[in-house]
């Protein structure tokens, strides 16, 4: 070991040290909370001494311009202190409760807007695309964008029977997102295969390993080492193409958008819940989505109509069942949503068919 490089380990920064000090001084003894108004959190600490959290969606990738003038406007009408939530929002922390009206204004001066909080929609939280990953199907910050541009209404007001969570992400295996409503890339034909550069770039055990249904074989083709898909097993999932990119599966026309709904991870009032299939082979339309978008508001809709107050949209629909959950969206209910892998039988409780 001797004259070797010690590792080094950089993970997460301690967050302590960037903590509002009222926090770090209350810290675990906080007695409740309230919400003064859309995108304010009013924390009281058993001392009595109270905190409040202003919060604003950002775009989540962010530039350093935008960057710096979040930061003027935290040094000049907060305290000096920000965070960032998993659903790229930037929260303020001041003390002083006469800063947060200026503070609101100075950012919705600036094209920032202010909510999020309580029951509104969250901002929808996505994955990266493009930026880092060699998988993505769809750019999910644009997807982002165009939706919150058309639910900026909702993210800024309390309107909903309670919080919506969104979700998006860019490929169907990874770090895609389980949440009321989820926007997910859906795959629907099998990766083509560029056979002359396959034995140049890709591992070829590797690929065949990757595959979760064993449909990748190795395979000599004009008499050079590549591979074969047999098309009648393969899910079009889209794992192999990361480790192999001749393996394009990405189309423009055949890659589509799914949404699914219903996911819950919190067991508040209710069961977790898996997310269930709604729509599918909705088109993939750059630069607005303007199809996936028209469904999604579709479903806000209909939930917000219909929905009894605090029931999120995983119990509204438990209660009214799935065929009334596809009268009321006008969402037609297809082949597509029917599971017929032949592997269903391990899945059967968790999809939508089976409660018909
Ligand atoms: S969802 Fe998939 S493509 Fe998108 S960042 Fe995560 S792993 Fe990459
Ligand atoms: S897309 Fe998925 S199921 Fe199809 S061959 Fe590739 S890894 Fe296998």
């Amino acid at each position: 070991m001797e004259g070797q490089r010690t590792p080094i380990e950089s993970g997460c920064p301690d967050g302590f040290q960037y903590m509002h000090p009222l926090m770090r001084k209350n810290y675990g003894n906080w007695a409740y909370h309230e919400d003064p108004r859309p995108g304010v959190l009013k924390h009281t600490a058993r001392s009595g001494e109270a905190i409040y959290t202003v919060r604003a969606g950002t775009q989540r990738i962010l530039d350093v311009f935008t960057l710096r003038k979040l930061c003027d406007i935290g040094d000049k009408f907060a305290e000096g202190f920000v965070r960032f939530t998993i659903r790229s929002n930037i929260e303020y922390m001041v003390a002083d409760g006469s800063k947060v009206e200026p503070l609101i204004e100075a950012l919705e001066k600036e094209g920032f807007v202010v909510g999020g909080t309580k029951n509104s929609v969250a901002m929808i939280s996505h994955t990266q695309g493009w930026l880092h990953c060699d998988i993505p199907g769809t750019d999910a910050s644009g997807v982002v964008k165009s939706m919150m541009d058309e639910l900026i209404g909702e993210f800024k007001n309390w309107n909903m029977p309670n919080r919506v969570h969104i979700t998006t992400s860019c490929c169907q295996i990874n770090c895609g997102g389980q949440g009321d409503i989820a926007i997910n890339v859906q795959h629907t034909k099998p990766p083509k295969i560029n056979h002359d550069l396959v034995a140049n770039i890709c591992e070829r055990p590797s690929v065949v390993a990757r595959c979760p249904v064993a449909a990748i074989r190795p395979a000599l083709v004009n008499g050079k080492p590549s591979l074969e898909v047999d098309e009648k097993k393969c899910i079009c999932c889209g794992a192999c193409y990361p480790p192999c990119t001749p393996m394009q599966i990405n189309d423009p026309e055949h890659t589509k958008l799914a949404i699914w709904v219903g996911g819950n991870h919190s067991n508040a009032r209710s069961k977790p819940s898996f997310q269930k299939l709604v729509a599918a082979g909705i088109p993939n339309n750059p630069p607005r989505w303007p199809e996936a978008t028209a469904i999604v508001k579709q479903i806000l809709q209909t939930y917000k109509d219909n929905a009894r107050d605090w029931e999120r949209l995983n119990d509204w629909i438990e209660r009214i069942g799935w065929p009334r959950f596809f009268e009321l969206t006008e969402l037609p209910f297809t082949k597509y949503h029917v599971d017929n892998w032949r592997g269903a039988r391990h899945s059967l409780n968790a999809s939508t068919h089976i409660r018909f």
